[in-house]
């Protein structure tokens, strides 16, 4: 097995990721049978797209690692083992994350990070937010699952809300990472490998009203914490037939990336409109490592 960590390509660029086909051009599943002149055959076959994404793009994807370019897997033996061990000790993170902290120094939500955004992690999880290649999902999941077990820990009857893609990014990709990744949790905790007492509720959706800002030139990249928190207010809401999911009961938003913490503030928000009670959120990765001694990991409810 060849590692040239050398020639390792700075995070968020990595070439393979590049030169990989784009979601969007993938020719449509062959339906000879209906061919032409039956539009609703051809929306099926879409949703069967969606839905079966993952497969698809893990089968289109070139093979060789995202990180390093080694061949013949998605994620080496050499980079597997680095995200599992960037992921093997979850933190608090919610003081890195300014729209989480209240002015006098409150927490306004607890975070758990399985790990800091860098390195592997940060190369893996960007290639996995564009293909989702399905042995990368497993990886991320279990370390996932670490940060989940810490967040949980001593609550029963937890639900794990997933925070939504924008449609736009859903259409774009064709799935939602996040939703993938807590799909291979539970895999996991079918296997018996990482049990807790958590359940997934997926409640959480974009609210039409604010999709245009959302969309406004730019993204979020270098907004300041003021202008994304005005961006985000208002985008995502418990739909009303939705609510007695979560009314009442101890909720755990779930996120890929923690990064100002305006998205995650966004979704409690919406839970706390339907009546949940909010105990903390989880990520994969943090963009902001901790910055003190005893942010290690412990449960959103032990206040540190
Ligand atoms: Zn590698």
């Amino acid at each position: 097995m060849r590692h040239e960590h050398s020639i390792r390509h700075p995070a968020g660029s990595p070439a393979k990721a590049a030169a990989a086909p784009d979601p969007d051009l993938l020719p449509p599943l062959p339906s000879a049978k209906h061919r032409g002149g039956q539009p609703r055959t051809w929306l099926r076959a879409a949703d069967h797209v969606a839905g079966a994404a993952a497969g698809l793009l893990a089968l289109a994807v070139p093979v060789d690692c995202v990180c390093c370019g080694a061949e013949d897997l998605a994620l080496c033996v050499a980079c597997e083992r680095q995200v599992r061990l960037l992921t093997r000790h979850p933190f608090r993170a919610e003081q890195q994350a300014p729209a989480l902290m209240n002015v006098d120094g409150g927490i306004i939500l607890p975070v758990v990070a399985a790990g800091v955004y860098r390195e592997e992690l940060a190369q893996g999880l960007l290639s996995f937010k564009r293909h989702g290649q399905h042995q990368l999902g497993a990886v991320f999941a279990k370390g996932l699952g670490h940060g989940i077990a810490a967040a949980a820990a001593g609550l029963d009857d937890v639900c794990l809300v997933p925070v939504p893609s924008s449609a736009g990014a859903f259409i774009k990709r064709g799935f939602s990472p996040i939703h993938l990744l807590l799909s291979a949790w539970l895999h996991l905790q079918h296997q018996g490998r990482t049990r807790t007492g958590a359940q997934i509720v997926d409640v959480l959706r974009k609210s039409r009203r604010r999709a245009a800002l959302q969309q406004l030139p730019g993204g979020q990249k270098g907004l300041g914490r003021g202008a994304r928190a005005a961006r985000v207010r208002g985008s995502m809401k418990v739909p009303g037939h939705k609510r007695r999911q979560v009314s009442g009961r101890r909720c755990i938003i779930v996120d890929d990336v923690l990064t100002t913490g305006a998205t995650l503030a966004e979704a409690a928000h919406a839970l706390h409109l339907s009546g949940a009670v909010v105990a903390g959120a989880v990520v994969l990765a943090a963009t902001r490592p901790p910055d003190s001694a005893g942010s290690g990991a412990g449960a959103p409810g032990d206040g540190g």
